[in-house]
């Protein structure tokens, strides 16, 4: 294996702006080692081989002449196939937009290419998103790069599984429910979920507006952190963007000191259902933290445990909304247009053959739970229910600087295990959805192994919004104090692909 690949994203752009090596012959290494792997680990959906090495030349010209570089100049990313890309597929893991092909970028699209990222491809996804294992795709399921024949999590497994296969040093995720930090938690690497509104959704294909979320994954915290600057901010096409300065996250991942701050471990995500192994590890990370001078108390958010049910409404409710654009009339797929048959008989063949089960599950609760009747009942609960889970936040970060609990209960299942079982997918999804029903900020990071299995456990970060800063400073500390205690990365103990 080429030692490029291994280089962290900071590597490679220090490594490109010194002239150690040019940015194509990064992105062909990168490009060379999808072409070695990835028939097996399946994380790609579409590889843009000729647009990579193009944005790669950009940058070598750039450099050739001495214009200044921006800090991830030449640095690969692999996409999460939810983003519009000009010219490029878009499929979002579904049989509904096989074939399409967006006549636009996303603004986190346009954002990378401002920043010279050579974006390598699109990665797979439970379709529009939904899910927790990347099984939902119509294009096969994505594996994990610690043992193929488990998930890499979902629903941005293939930008999880990308990062952890050494197919690409950065990725992009969105999470509407915790599709970043549960496949970061599961693949070893690492996954942020921005404060709601700090990443444009401007060309995100929506599945619960209220609640996607894009953001950075990445092997390591600095990585991720550069990541970040390079995609959120301000966008006037974009509502709900929050026009504030982003903090400064890059200086917070390099502060390495975590003296006097208070963090509070959540009570309510541990006991039945978690794993030994999570758990063991979790609370080693715990005293690792006491260790490193924070203050850790416990904290009570009883509402949390309504979050997930919550959830299961309101995400569904939307969903059902947005997904009424597949009509077969502007996007993708259209079937049984054969001149015979109406415009709606045409859309019902085509949502029919076009949306997999868990797609076809959602509408109709969401539309259910939207229908006259049962409104609010169930709608209007879920809704004061999220209300409650925001006043859980508040009343903790009154006396806590950043939240702590295990990102996902359990470690990577086999491929299968839950694919049949909806309930059981859900709870993957626990701790990590609490955020984004409040809309603040949340990181996974890695904190070793499960020794009865051998497989990554996530630590999550929680901050207020606004407050990501806190999660870089936090996160960064951390990982530098695990690295230190194992002479290594934890991606160096995955078995070789
Ligand atoms: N697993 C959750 C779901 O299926 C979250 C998905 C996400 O964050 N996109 O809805």
């Amino acid at each position: 294996m080429t030692e490029l690949i291994k280089y962290t994203a900071a590597e490679t752009a220090t490594a490109i702006a010194t002239g150690e090596v040019s940015a194509v012959e990064v992105a062909q290494a990168h490009l060379d080692r999808i072409d070695a792997v990835d028939k097996k680990v399946n994380a790609f959906l579409h590889v843009d081989g000729e647009g990579a090495l193009a944005a790669a030349r950009k940058v070598d010209d750039k450099r050739a002449k001495g214009e200044p570089l921006s800090p991830l100049a030449g640095v690969p990313l692999a996409l999460k196939d939810v983003f519009t890309t000009k010219g490029i597929p878009t499929t979002c893991g579904s049989k509904m937009l096989e074939g399409w092909i967006p006549p636009y970028d996303a603004t986190l699209t346009r954002r990378l290419k401002d920043a010279d990222v050579v974006i390598l491809g699109k990665t797979n996804m439970d379709e529009f998103a939904m899910g927790s294992s990347t099984e939902n795709s119509a294009y096969g399921p994505t594996g994990n790069p610690w043992d193929l024949t488990r998930i890499p999590g979902g629903s941005g497994g293939g930008s999880a599984a990308a990062l952890a296969a050494f197919e690409a040093p950065l990725a992009i995720g969105t999470d509407t429910g915790g599709s970043i930090r549960q496949p970061g938690a599961v693949t070893g690497t690492v996954g942020v979920k921005p404060t709601y509104g700090a990443v444009s959704r401007y060309g995100l294909v929506a599945f619960s507006s209220s609640l996607d979320q894009g953001g950075p994954c990445a092997r390591t915290v600095l990585d991720a952190a550069l990541l970040h600057e390079a995609i959120a901010g301000h966008d006037p096409l974009d509502s709900t963007s929050i026009d504030a300065p982003v903090p400064a996250v890059v200086e917070a991942a390099k502060m390495r000191d975590i003296r006097g701050m208070r963090i509070g471990v959540v009570k309510e995500f541990a006991g039945e259902g978690y794993q030994a192994g999570v758990m063991q590890r979790f609370n080693e990370t715990v005293e690792l933290l006491r260790e490193l001078g924070a203050e850790v108390v416990e904290v009570s958010c009883p509402s949390f445990t309504l979050a997930l049910p919550a959830y299961y409404l309101i995400a569904p409710s939307e969903c059902s909304s947005n997904l009424a654009r597949f009509d077969a009339m502007r996007y993708g797929l259209r079937v049984g247009d054969d001149g015979t048959r109406s415009a709606e008989q045409v859309t019902a063949l085509t949502r029919e053959a076009g949306f997999g089960d868990e797609v076809k599950r959602r509408i109709i609760l969401g539309t259910y739970a939207l229908s006259s009747g049962y409104y609010d009942a169930y709608y209007g609960s879920a809704q004061k229910v999220r209300t409650l889970i925001s006043r859980d936040f508040d009343a903790a970060f009154a006396g806590v600087d950043v939240l702590i609990s295990p990102t996902t209960p359990t470690t990577a299942f086999p491929i299968g295990e839950r694919a049949d079982d909806p309930m059981a997918m859900y709870l993957a999804d626990l701790c990590t959805i609490p955020s984004n029903l409040a809309g603040n900020a949340a990181m996974s990071l890695p904190c070793g192994l499960a020794p009865e299995d051998n497989l990554p456990v996530g630590l999550q970060i929680i901050a207020p919004a606004m407050a990501d800063d806190r999660l870089y400073r936090v996160g960064g500390t951390v990982e530098a104090a695990l690295n230190d205690k194992w002479g290594h990365t934890l991606l160096e103990e995955a078995p070789a692909l």
